[in-house]
């Protein structure tokens, strides 16, 4: 089955990120970001764990082990000093897709990122900005067919009326596309729970142990 992230045009999956990566969570206990689905590297999770700028909720079986110290690695950190999220995201090509679900606003169809398009709904050749008021998801068919002609002239109306979402919104919908490995341990802090299919959320297996120098692990520490 595909990773919907991935399928969607971020490849954010446990997997495409090595070994065992960490739910980062807020101080409030939410994640960071749901799209994409905030995962820190185990080298970043440790570091910040050393730093003492996390706090350890749960951890995965898999240790990493170098000649002077053992440690499991964390599967759920949360930061211990909230961190404000701005109130309005980016205006992007992602976002937009993001704000309408990936799906064209003519035709209510869904698609991947990368074969959806921007639409202008007033064209820009009779004045229309490049704003989020102006600018909707669209198929390349809907787009070519709409092409320089008003709404109103072709009936073509954009199923929602654009606007600029807020970043909470956004988050809304990012809940929507879980990435595919969702490690057991993640599950209390995300809300998927009744939308997981029986063979999502399945338990990446890592390796019990993870055999570093003592060289290599203060690289960790000083990148
Ligand atoms: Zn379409």
């Amino acid at each position: 089955m595909l990773d919907q992230q991935a399928h969607l045009g971020l490849p954010q999956t446990a997997s495409s990120q090595g070994l065992a990566p960490a739910l980062a969570l807020n101080a409030d206990f939410r994640p960071l970001s749901y799209f994409p689905l905030s995962l820190w590297s185990w080298q970043d999770t440790v570091k910040a764990v050393f730093l003492d700028r996390v706090t350890i909720i749960s951890e995965y079986d898999t240790a990493i082990r170098s000649p002077s110290m053992t440690m499991r690695l964390p599967s759920v950190i949360a930061l211990k000093d909230y961190v404000q999220q701005s109130r309005f995201p980016a205006f992007t090509r992602f976002n937009v897709f993001l704000r309408d679900r990936f799906t064209c606003q003519y035709c209510l169809k869904g698609f991947p990122a990368q074969e959806l398009t921007f639409d202008h709904v007033i064209p820009r050749s009779r004045g229309g900005r490049t704003t989020w008021k102006n600018v909707v998801a669209a198929c390349g068919r809907c787009n070519l067919q709409k092409a320089n002609k008003l709404p109103e002239q072709c009936g073509m109306i954009p199923r929602i009326k654009p606007d600029q979402p807020s970043t909470w919104q956004l988050q809304e919908n990012g809940r929507r596309y879980p990435p595919n490995h969702l490690h057991h341990s993640w599950r209390d802090y995300l809300y998927w729970d009744s939308e997981l299919k029986p063979d999502q959320g399945q338990d990446q297996s890592w390796p019990d142990e993870f055999r570093l120098s003592d060289d290599q692990l203060n690289k960790v520490f000083q990148s």
